[in-house]
């Protein structure tokens, strides 16, 4: 495979970007690579500027569940542009995306329109603590929320790839609230509980996590959390920024049956701009500013190119009523093949991680146990039969309503090539 060019443009980065990447992943460094810059993409494939072509899994880290360049989101995204790019006004674009949201997410009765899925959480943190006027957060180890300070603490991704313990940068003082517990561990979060349940003004969880690869919640995990929070006065947020659309078409909260008390969304929800979403019940979100004196802003939340886009999107979700189906038949396909040569692996609907450990992956300690290497060299065999996968052993695979049985076909020969090497 020839990557000249894309060797060329990442020297010219590097002298203008850290690591010559605007987000650390990309940089491909766990799999020792380079990373590939990318000309276009359409459907399923995405094309480097080398001209070589690739089954994308990646699909934008999952806001592409249709595939890429989709023509109805494109051409919605070009008639917003020359009604005018952004107008730092209310305008009618704003209430419907609202309103195509809350149909699939009845528990968001309120919500705003920020711009990216770290926003989002950020503001649904504060307005939890405004709401209970309690300081203190839990969240889960191999959890990832976004890059704001409180929420770096033992985050999952890119940090546990980079093995940056909590990450630099981050004073003590701004994770002195947070409080870790254990993915799927009900003992950890009681512990915590009943060691200051007054002071807990919520509990934030990825109801299934996806970035420390994908390790679905136990049966009655998420019914847990549901409850001691009750008990003990909390909230309980859903991170959805993944699930959000993807699960379901209302998420993981409709997926799993559980009403969390607020919801961030992203990813899916901007149709691949930058577009995400906090909210809740209304009793919560009516602290927020003009209404109440939890103050949040944004010069481009509810942008109108952004909104065009996310609405477009949604909107075809709802006219695609075997989506859920096929995507997770395709995963599906996947996942056996995976396991039918002994990988071992994890998948909840579209999601999928294969996992380089003997053990099975519920939790942070066992994925941090994987072998990085034996992924790397996993990774770099996919890349080579044309499969462009996340290059760390702590993300997804999306699979999207794009790849063709072909597709699914040609990836699963590549699976199972890699075990008779
Ligand atoms: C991607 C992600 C975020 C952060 O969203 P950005 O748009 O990258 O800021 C937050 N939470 C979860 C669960 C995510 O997967």
């Amino acid at each position: 495979m020839n990557t000249a060019r894309s060797q060329q443009l990442y020297e010219r980065a590097c002298g203008f970007m850290p690591g010559g990447v605007n987000s650390p992943v990309r940089a491909c460094r766990s799999v020792g690579m380079t990373p590939l810059f990318i000309s276009r993409a359409s459907g399923s494939k995405i094309y480097d500027e080398d001209g070589n072509e690739f089954i994308d899994y990646i699909c934008s880290w999952g806001p592409n569940i249709l595939g890429h360049a989709v023509p109805q989101v494109a051409e919605a995204v070009k008639a917003a542009c020359d009604r005018g790019l952004t107008f730092g006004a209310c305008h009618k674009g704003e209430i419907e995306l609202a309103e195509l949201i809350r149909r699939h997410f009845p528990s968001m009765e309120l919500l705003r329109l920020v711009n990216s899925g770290t926003e989002a959480v950020m503001s649904a943190i504060r307005a939890a603590r405004g709401y209970t006027g309690r300081d203190r957060i839990v969240k889960f180890e191999g959890c990832y929320h976004g890059h704001s300070d409180g929420l770096l603490a033992k985050a999952g991704s890119g940090l546990m790839t980079h093995a940056i313990p909590s990450g630099a940068g981050v004073p003590a003082g701004c994770t002195a609230d947070t409080l870790l517990a254990k993915y799927n561990d009900e003992g950890s979060v009681e512990k915590l509980f009943s060691a200051c349940g007054d002071t807990i003004a919520a509990v934030i969880v990825e109801p299934c996590a996806a970035n420390m690869g994908v390790v679905p919640p136990k049966p009655g995990f998420l019914e847990f959390l549901r409850d001691i929070t009750r008990k003990y006065g909390a909230l309980l947020i859903f991170d959805e920024v993944i699930t959000g659309f993807r699960l379901s078409d209302g998420g993981a909260q409709k997926y799993y049956g559980i009403t969390p008390d607020l919801t961030t969304l992203g990813k899916i929800v901007g149709g691949g701009m930058p577009l995400a979403v906090y909210g809740g019940r209304r009793e919560i979100m009516e602290c927020v500013a003009p209404l109440g004196s939890v103050y949040q802003a944004g010069t481009l939340s509810g942008n109108p190119c952004a909104v065009a886009a996310g609405t477009a999107q949604l909107k075809l979700i709802e006219n695609t009523p075997d989506l859920y189906e096929r995507i997770n038949s395709s995963a599906e396909r996947l996942y056996s093949a995976m396991l039918d040569v002994g990988l071992n692996a994890n998948r909840c609907g579209s999601l999928l991680t294969v996992f380089f450990t003997d053990r099975q992956v519920t939790d942070y300690d066992a994925a941090v146990k994987c072998d990085t290497g034996k992924f790397a060299e996993y990774w770099r065999h996919m890349l080579e039969n044309s499969i462009y996968a996340a290059p760390s052993q702590f993300e997804a695979m999306f699979v999207s309503y794009a790849h063709s049985d072909e597709d699914i076909e040609r990836t699963v020969d590549a699976i199972k090539s890699f075990k008779l090497r």
